[in-house]
């Protein structure tokens, strides 16, 4: 399941933008809130979670998925 962005913590740095590896968030410009542009193509490693300095970022792990993270 995609990631969510809480607009309201969202600064539009870009560091989700570019960690992420599968490229979930193409095309998103910084100084804007990123657009899930391929929700598909998240495989939930959790990296942009991770690297935004504003926790506005939640990863909805898929249930059978949910023993990998701590
Ligand atoms: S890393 Fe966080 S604050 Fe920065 S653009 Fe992404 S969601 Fe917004």
């Amino acid at each position: 399941m995609p990631p969510i962005i809480d607009e309201d913590k969202c600064n539009g740095c870009g560091k989700c933008v570019e960690i992420c590896p599968n490229d979930v968030f193409f095309g998103s410009q910084r100084g804007e809130v990123p657009k899930v542009t391929y929700p598909d193509q998240c495989w939930h490693e959790n990296a942009c979670v991770h690297d935004c300095p504003k926790e506005a970022i939640k990863l909805r792990i898929p249930l059978p998925m949910m023993i990998i993270y701590k």
